[in-house]
C-alpha cells in the first residue's frame, strides 16, 4: 500500500494570504502546506481522502488518473471543498463517484453542493453516489476500512484505518474504544496543529502524548499550521519515531 499526502496544512494552508512570519516566507517546499488530503493506493484500488479546496492543484501535481472511492473525515470547507473537481474522474471512469462520510457530512455536503442533487441536473456537473457510513467496518472495492471516531472540539469526525496504516486530520480526543481500534498500527498520521493549545485540534505537545500512546513503529504529523514553525526546525524536536508530514512525501506501508 502507498500513501501519498496530497496535502498537510491546516485551513489556511502555509503560506497564509499576507503574512510574513519566516515560515511563509520560507524558500524550502516543505513549507508549503495545502490542505489536507492524503491519496492511498492499495494493489486495485486508488482512495482519496477528503477533496479540500486544492483538490484540483493536487491530483494534477500527482497525476491521480484514477479514483475509486472519496472518503471524508467531517464536513469543514478545508476537507471539502473541492468536491466539484470529481468531475474529472466521473467523465474519465464514466460512472458516479462513491462518497463515503458520516451523515453530517453528507448533509454538509448536499446542502454545499446542492447542484449535484437537484432533480433535473446540468449537464456536466459531479455525479456523486453518498454513502452513509458510522463506526463499523465497511468494504470498498473488497478493501475492508476502519472508521476511528474522534472528536474536533464538539464534532464527532472520523479517522479511517486501512491494514497496518491509520490517518486521523482533525481531533483533540480520542476515546477508550478508538484507541483499541488504533490497537496494532505500525503508520500513523495525526494532527498536531501548532503549539499554544487550540479548542479543536492536537497542538505538538498532545500529538507527542498521542503517538507515544498508540506507539506506532512511525508517526507522521499533519494539518500543520505556520504557527508550529519551520519544518526543518521543528523536526530535529522530535524522536525518531516521528516525522512531519510534507505535501508529495510518499510512504509504502
Ligand atoms: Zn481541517
Ligand atoms: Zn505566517
Ligand atoms: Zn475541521
Amino acid at each position: 500500500m502507498k500513501v501519498t499526502f496530497l496535502g498537510t496544512g491546516t485551513s489556511q494552508g502555509v503560506p497564509v494570504i499576507g503574512c510574513e512570519c519566516e515560515v511563509c516566507r520560507s524558500m524550502d517546499y516543505r513549507d508549503k502546506r495545502l490542505r489536507s488530503s492524503i491519496h492511498i493506493e492499495t494493489e486495485a484500488q486508488s482512495f482519496i481522502i477528503d477533496t479540500g479546496p486544492d483538490f484540483r492543484q493536487q491530483a494534477l501535481r500527482e497525476n491521480i488518473k484514477h479514483v475509486d472511492a472519496v472518503l471524508f473525515t467531517h464536513g469543514h470547507k478545508d476537507h471539502t471543498a473541492g468536491l466539484d473537481d470529481v468531475r474529472a474522474y466521473n467523465f474519465l471512469q464514466k460512472m458516479d463517484m462513491p462518497i463515503y462520510g458520516r451523515s453530517e457530512a453528507l448533509e454538509q455536503i448536499r446542502a454545499e453542493f446542492s447542484y449535484a442533487f437537484e432533480g433535473k441536473k446540468y449537464p456536466g456537473i459531479p455525479q456523486l453516489q453518498l454513502h452513509e457510513i458510522e463506526s463499523e467496518n465497511f468494504p470498498v472495492n473488497g478493501v475492508t476500512i476502519t472508521p476511528l471516531p474522534v472528536m474536533h472540539h464538539q464534532l464527532p469526525v472520523l479517522g479511517f484505518r486501512i491494514g497496518a496504516f491509520s490517518y486521523i486530520t482533525d481531533a483533540n480526543f480520542i476515546s477508550e474504544s478508538t484507541y483499541e481500534k488504533l490497537r496494532g498500527t505500525e503508520v500513523l498520521v495525526i494532527n498536531a496543529l501548532q503549539r499554544e493549545r487550540h479548542i479543536s485540534h492536537f497542538n505538538l505537545e498532545e500529538a507527542l502524548v498521542e503517538s507515544g500512546k498508540i506507539g506506532a513503529a512511525k508517526t507522521y504529523f499533519t494539518h500543520i499550521s505556520h504557527k508550529l514553525g519551520k519544518h526543518k526546525q521543528v523536526e530535529k524536536e522530535l524522536p525518531v519515531s516521528v516525522a512531519l508530514a510534507y505535501d508529495g512525501l510518499s510512504i509504502v506501508i
